[in-house]
């Protein structure tokens, strides 16, 4: 901390001047501005204006008494008022005996007597005020918290604030929360509790003693730490984590931290610490002791996720999302045929542009949202296979996503029921695509659903076969109508014998089970000829097509 003071000294700060008279403002002006930033104000309604921008970034206050407007006497009584400004110290300037007593009653911590002293008196008063308002600063008992003697979370951003505008200095920012720290309130009682805090707040004093910085508590089990750059920090930190329970005999006392560490992006104190907040708020229901740097890269993208769940009502709304379609081809006869295809949502976002699924879907898994937007696939689908049908007198079924998080709606049969009715379809016209891991994940439950949809006419496609571990002795009594293979088998079926070998094995497994095998992402005449030999019955991939928005589409099929 001293080291700190000392290099404060010296540094620019602000001096606010305000007198009515230009010809003394200036000459005050002169005799300071080598040392200090100068401000000028011509009368106390100005005045109070700088102040209220400025506040501590502001480090002394010389006010002329007698002015228009607003007088001296007032805005300092206003100043002393508030009791963030009231901490400016105030210099009065006075040609009258009377007035000095009046004004330090009032509050100010100097005056200086027209006709000026001479610039040295005067610089000296300054300098001697600012000190000691400064230093008060720092002494001020009811800024502390007493059960730690560090300072309260008010006066912590306060000054740490007013450090950061008067010198330059790259600061790092930790946020560190006590781990589960109600049970150590809960079985060994508060008074335990709170020797535990103090301990904790006298070894983060002695860190910021040794790096120099300022530390608060800002919450019940809550620190805040404010320090110098330090580029061997996690040195720091781990000798700091070693001593964290020296001397505590019951459990183990255990902490994270979140660090901003600053790398030179301009940024206020307070929101270094929302960054080391969030990554504090990351390191939850952590068991050990830990602590983890913020991430702007990983904080974009949470934002941008943040953004893409708070934009999806208005986006459903809006019909932001498309549903694209991709053929599947029958490659069993002579030529290859169309015999349905596969809707795949895209997000038209008027931000982002196209936004792929694989942005959004697992996004919306996690939070519940995606069994909106499936609903609202379903439905678009089974409106375009009924429009089809209308426009080529010819049903092109449809497979459509059902993701895990659906299978565990009860309601799921019913909806998609209604949405076939709706467009009048029979419901073999919408084929459902379930991974194969949602069949692992809790079989009974999802494996009564899943017979439930085909009792009611659905068929059943296991998407990414392959992928999710069923049992060999399971897959005899899953309720399906045709196996996908996961396309990473497919990718090196021409450069590797053994990924050749498997996926005869899975269609074998498919003959087994009685049901057509659909290759996924075939993208090359090789890779088509291999799963033709191997007698695969479907594909689809980008060799044939891409997915299509439905006009497109509707041109392979006139074609
Ligand atoms: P998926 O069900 O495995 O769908 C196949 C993905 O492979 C699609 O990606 C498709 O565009 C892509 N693909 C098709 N052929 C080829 C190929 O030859 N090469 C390559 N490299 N890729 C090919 P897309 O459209 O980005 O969808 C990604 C995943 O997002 C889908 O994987 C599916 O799990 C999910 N998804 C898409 N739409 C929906 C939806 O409406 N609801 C749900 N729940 N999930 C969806
Ligand atoms: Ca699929």
């Amino acid at each position: 901390m001293q080291e700190l003071l000392e290099r404060k000294k010296g540094l620019h700060r602000t001096i606010l001047i305000v007198d009515d008279e230009f010809v003394e403002r200036e000459m005050l002006g002169a005799m300071l501005n080598d040392l200090y930033e100068i401000k000028f104000a011509e009368n106390g309604v100005l005045a109070l204006d700088i102040i209220r921008q400025n506040k501590l970034t502001l480090s002394l206050i010389i006010l002329d008494l007698h002015m228009p407007e607003l007088d001296g006497y007032s805005l300092l009584k206003i100043i002393r008022a508030d009791s963030e400004l009231r901490r400016i110290p105030v210099i009065v300037l006075t040609a009258e005996k009377g007035a000095e007593v009046e004004s330090l009653q009032l509050g100010a911590a100097d005056f200086i007597t027209k006709p000026y002293d001479v610039p040295d008196v005067i610089r000296a008063r300054v300098s001697h005020s600012i000190e000691l308002a400064e230093n008060s600063i720092i002494i001020h008992e009811t800024e502390r918290d007493s059960l730690t003697g560090l300072f309260n979370k008010e006066f912590f951003f306060e000054y740490g604030k007013r450090l950061d505008n008067q010198n330059n200095m790259p600061m790092d920012a930790i946020v560190l929360d006590i781990n589960r720290f109600h049970m150590v309130n809960e079985l060994y009682g508060r008074a335990y509790g709170d020797l535990i805090l103090k301990k904790i707040g006298n070894s983060i004093h002695d860190l910021v003693l040794r790096t120099g910085g300022l530390a608060c508590r800002s919450g019940s089990n809550t620190f805040g730490i404010y320090i110098p750059h330090l580029e061997n920090l996690t040195e720091e930190l781990s000798e700091y984590i070693k001593k964290i329970n020296e001397g505590i005999e019951t459990q183990k006392i255990s902490v994270r931290m979140g660090i901003y560490s600053d790398d030179g992006t301009p940024m206020d104190m307070e929101h270094r610490f929302d960054c080391a907040r969030l990554t504090c708020r990351k390191l939850r229901n952590s068991y050990e002791t830990c602590y983890d740097f913020y991430n702007a890269e990983l904080h974009s993208k949470e934002l941008h996720e943040e953004r893409l769940i708070n934009d999806m009502d208005k986006a459903l709304a809006e019909k932001q999302f498309k549903v694209f379609y991709q053929p599947k081809y029958s490659i069993k006869g002579e030529k290859p045929v169309i015999t349905s295809a596969e809707a795949l949502v895209r997000w038209f976002h008027p931000e982002f542009g196209m936004v792929s699924p694989g942005a959004f879907i697992s996004l919306f898994e996690n939070n519940g949202l995606i069994q909106k937007l499936d609903r609202y696939v379903w439905n678009e689908a089974a409106a375009q296979i009924r429009l089809w049908k209308d426009k080529y007198d010819k049903y092109i079924p449809v497979s459509v996503n059902v993701s895990r998080v659906d299978v565990f709606n009860p309601k799921l049969c019913e909806i998609l029921t209604d949405i076939a009715k709706d467009n009048g379809l029979s419901t073999e016209k919408l084929l459902l695509e379930i991974t194969e891991s949602a069949y692992t994940d809790n079989s009974q439950q999802i494996i009564d659903t899943i017979k439930n949809l085909r009792d009611n006419g659905f068929k059943i496609e296991m998407d990414d076969f392959g992928c999710g571990y069923s049992s060999l002795n399971m897959l005899t009594s899953l309720p399906i109508d045709a196996l996908k293979l996961d396309m990473k088998f497919i990718r090196n079926i021409c450069s590797n014998q053994k990924d050749y070998r498997l996926v005869e094995i899975m269609i074998e497994i498919a003959r087994l089970l009685e049901v057509p095998v659909i290759a996924e992402g075939v993208e090359t005449k090789e890779q088509l000829d291999l799963l033709k030999k191997a007698c695969c019955d479907i594909i689809q991939g980008y060799y044939f097509s891409k997915p299509l928005p439905a006009d497109e589409f509707e041109k392979l099929l006139e074609a």
